[in-house]
């Protein structure tokens, strides 16, 4: 059994065992200028430094472990369009056009990646085809909603309702009452993908650091990164540590994030048999409640099986005894099915669960992009670029997010998880009607 390691290595999952090129990239020695440093290594920093280099901009990208070593390279590799949940909220202060240009980038989010990956050739098993589950007839209704929405937006590639008795066609369970393909959307390893990612930014200038934290920000005309054994000057700072930027570095955006563990398991191959019986289609699947599983087969035929939501700050002691009744509760055919890798992550949770995406109140050169929650692989790629476009004079995309006020936690970093998995609580107990 593989048990997740939170050392300066990649912890130990089924994605490092299987991750195509483990590049070692320096650690920074001495003092560096450049016009935009960014801080953290995961989805929203090398896509954004990717982006900037595109454009023309000389780039540091400042990793304080490895690259893809945060969320990025453990998620649960559903790349699902939207960004946010329950959008409408924003209404007051984003207006109609503010939440319609919101859903349409979440879109176009998606399309982002598969650009990336056709572009830079990423072997990272890219595969089309996903399916909401529902539980509950409330989400059945949320589905239609949701179809409906889609069509008013345009939205091109197939999605299908499906009721209970079709449910067979992409899942081999009996737990829903029905679900919603979305040929929009899919699955993919993520830590290819970032790594594939890393490696076009380098290829189109970017200066990589790996063990670099950054531990001290100076603020002013030309900010100063301060690490270890060196410093950055830029122009523009942005800050992508999400889940695992901590209090110390800037507090406006460390209390604004709160971490949440997920989880995830992979079992041992199965047999073809196996798999045509249990995804037929080989879609990835999420269910609609707050603590939701969330699945789908690996190219090598396992299943990677999440879920779980952990506010202590604490990793369960066994992940697989904690997922495995959930995963035979979907597929019970599959008891006894043994698990190989187990290992988990830190999300970002914010308040109203829209990704964070704006510039510090004291420091306009100073800009952050953080808390996708659960829903990260697509959104941070969307990120990544409202703040390439803001950089180069187009801020419009940009300035919808930063209108959006967030909130930041209560309590003081010692407080804020237990407050958070109250709250959280609240939630679950209301999901069971
Ligand atoms: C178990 C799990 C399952 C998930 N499943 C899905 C899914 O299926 N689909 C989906 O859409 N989303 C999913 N998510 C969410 C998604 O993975 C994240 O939203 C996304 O990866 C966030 O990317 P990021 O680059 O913002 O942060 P991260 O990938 O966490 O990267 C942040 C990086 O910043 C670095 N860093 C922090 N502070 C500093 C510093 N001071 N100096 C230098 N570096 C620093 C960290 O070392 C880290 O590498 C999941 C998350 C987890 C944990």
């Amino acid at each position: 059994m593989n048990t997740p390691v939170h050392t300066e290595r990649h912890p130990e999952s089924f994605y490092t065992a299987t991750a195509r090129e483990l590049v070692e990239y320096p650690r920074l020695e001495g003092v560096i200028s450049v016009d935009v440093c960014v801080v953290g290594g995961g989805f929203s920093g090398v896509n954004t430094a990717l982006e900037l280099a595109e454009r023309g901009f000389s780039v540091a990208l400042l990793e304080a472990r490895r690259i893809g070593w945060g969320a990025s390279g453990r998620n649960g590799g559903e790349l699902i369009r939207g960004i946010g949940h329950g959008i409408e909220q924003f209404a007051g202060e984003i207006g109609r056009e503010g939440i319609d240009a919101i859903a349409r980038m979440g879109i176009e989010a998606v399309e982002i990646v598969r650009d990336r990956v056709s572009r830079h050739a990423i072997d990272c098993d890219l595969q089309m085809g996903y399916c909401d589950l529902a539980l509950k007839p409330r989400h059945m209704r949320e589905l239609e909603e949701d179809q409906a929405f889609l069509q008013s937006l345009g939205y091109q590639p197939e999605t299908r309702i499906l009721q209970r008795e079709q449910m067979h066609e992409v899942i081999g369970s009996e737990r829903y009452l029905g679900g919603m393909i979305d040929m929009g959307s899919g699955h993919l390893h993520p830590l290819n993908l970032v790594l594939g990612e890393a490696g076009a930014a380098r290829d189109a200038g970017v200066q990589i650091f790996e063990y670099t934290p950054a531990e001290k920000i100076i603020k002013g005309d030309k900010p100063k990164v301060v690490t270890p054994s060196g410093e950055v000057s830029c122009r523009y700072l942005v800050l992508c540590g999400n889940a695992y930027i901590g209090h110390k570095l800037e507090p406006h955006i460390g209390g604004k994030v709160l971490p949440a563990g997920s989880y995830l398991i992979a079992t041992e191959p199965l047999s073809e048999a196996q798999c045509r019986d249990i995804i037929p289609g080989n879609m990835a699947f999420a269910d609609l409640s707050v603590a939701l599983d969330y699945f789908h087969l690996s190219a090598d035929r396992r299943l990677l099986f999440g879920g779980l939501c952990n506010y202590s700050g604490r990793d369960p002691r066994d992940i697989t005894g904690a997922l495995m009744p959930n995963l035979e509760r979907v597929f019970p055919q599959l008891k006894g099915v043994r698990v190989e890798y187990e290992w988990g992550g830190m999300i970002g949770i914010g308040a109203n669960r829209l990704p964070q995406i704006g510039r510090l109140p004291d420091a306009p050169n100073i800009l952050y992009a953080q808390a996708y929650a659960g829903h990260g692989v697509n959104a941070t790629h969307m990120a990544a670029r409202v703040i390439a476009e803001l950089l180069s004079g187009q801020a419009e995309r940009f300035d919808i997010f930063d209108r959006v006020k967030h909130m930041t936690f209560p309590g003081g970093p010692a407080l804020r998880s237990p407050l958070l998995a109250l709250g959280m609580l609240y939630y679950r107990l209301k999901d069971l009607f």
